[in-house]
């Protein structure tokens, strides 16, 4: 019985995240457009004009069953389609997995809507990243809620933020024994964390920003960015998004190379995809990359085993 309510459980996610990829696919298209998302609330193909039938817009299914093509015009439909419902539904599953591992207990509330929130987030990152990629731009109707619902939920599901370590020792610092209740406690460090992330992600592109900007006369990377790693940070609290950031730029760099050595700018290349990935690793394995970052690296660079 146990075992049926998780499959039960993760096959929520995984058809929930395929659906929500399909309303990231049209968020996609039309965001960058200034075309609104719920008008018209039937999505058209692009090169025709005609209505997708109901049947042809199933997730995931539609795209193999059309074998990537218009039904009325044949025009062939973008691979990004089905790369953006699979990326979801992944998403989804993986949160759901996150926070409540298969075992012997059913999955409880709690765990419940913080896979919800986590799976969310991993659904902005994977909108901006498509975004971003296509239109160098990151849409401010996304990452400026993005932080207010990062704040909030950090409020009302402490959880979400997974290491408030270094500001439980500053509650201790500031107020001592003068605290209110357990229960106010811990929502005010999470909500805090959430806060002290947001201005950590923003202040660190800003720094880069200004830094680049003076050094190669240019803007290295978009103030755009300021925006999405405070809203990356405020889901992941300061010391997680100082790592994701760290993640960006090594991934960007190691991926950007051949980009650049083929003939490209610096600043062609967008940073908000890297960026994303970063977050969303932080998200999942956030404790155990820290942990290797933070203490066994450094302890491996003394010598010491
Ligand atoms: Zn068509």
């Amino acid at each position: 019985m146990e075992k049926l309510v998780s499959v039960v459980y993760y096959a929520f996610f995984i058809s929930v995240g395929a659906a929500m990829g399909s309303f990231a696919n049209v968020a996609i298209y039309r965001l960058p457009r200034n075309m609104s998302v719920n008008n018209p609330t039937r999505s058209f193909c692009p090169f025709c004009g005609n209505k997708i039938l109901w049947f042809d817009n199933i997730p995931l299914v539609s795209y193999i069953l059309l074998r990537a093509k218009c039904r009325f015009c044949k025009a062939p439909i973008s691979f990004r389609y089905f790369l953006v419902e699979a990326l979801s539904s992944f998403c989804f599953l993986i949160c759901a997995y996150h926070f409540h591992p298969p075992g012997n207990k059913p999955p409880d509330m709690t765990s419940f809507f913080l896979a919800l929130s986590a799976s969310a987030f991993s659904l902005a990152l994977i909108i901006c990243s498509f975004i971003d990629a296509a239109h160098k731009i990151i849409p401010d109707v996304i990452d400026i809620p993005g932080i207010f619902a990062g704040v909030g939920l950090s409020f009302l599901l402490p959880n979400l933020q997974q290491d408030t370590e270094p500001v439980k020792a500053l509650f201790r610092l500031i107020f001592a024994e003068n605290r209110f209740s357990p229960w106010l406690d811990t929502r005010l460090i999470a909500l805090s964390s959430s806060i002290i992330g947001a201005a950590t992600g923003a202040v660190v592109i800003l720094i880069v920003a200004i830094l680049g900007k003076k050094i190669f006369k240019r803007e290295a990377m978009g103030f755009g960015d300021v925006k999405y790693l405070a809203m990356i940070g405020a889901f992941l609290g300061f010391k997680f998004v100082l790592i994701a950031f760290v993640i960006a730029c090594l991934v960007g760099t190691v991926v950007g190379l051949p980009i650049l050595i083929s003939g490209k700018k610096y600043h062609e290349i967008p940073f908000g995809p890297f960026l994303s990935l970063g977050g969303f690793v932080m998200l999942i394995w956030g404790g155990k990359v820290a942990y290797f970052v933070l203490e066994l690296y450094p302890r491996w660079v003394m010598g010491e085993s």
